[in-house]
């Protein structure tokens, strides 16, 4: 029987590559000039990083840290295409849909 606390830490070992992958992927397109004007507080990044995510084929990896970075860069090779196509979509739509009271 398992118990909640090593579910817990089994989760914690886990690794979607995808979210590191859209993450950085994000982080360096958002510092593109033509992406100046878009809001980048958490919320909208967050929302970002979901719409990507939800499109996006999850990849998990049970590994220790230093390994899930080495996977995450043969899934950026493989996958640059689409990924770079759908984080593009995800800034313009949120961006669009921007509808937070605090900016
Ligand atoms: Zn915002």
């Amino acid at each position: 029987m398992l118990k909640d606390e090593k579910l817990k830490h089994l989760k914690g070992r886990l690794n979607n590559v995808t979210e590191e992958v859209v993450l950085k992927m994000l982080r360096d397109m958002l510092q593109r000039k033509e992406f100046e004007d878009v809001c980048k507080d958490e919320d909208c990044l967050l929302d970002m990083a979901s719409y990507a995510l939800n499109r996006l084929p999850a990849k998990y990896v049970a590994t220790s840290k230093g390994e899930v970075y080495s996977k995450t860069e043969e899934l950026e090779q493989q996958h640059s295409v689409d990924l770079l196509s759908v984080v593009t979509r995800a800034i313009k739509v949120v961006s669009e849909n921007d509808n937070h009271d605090n900016h």
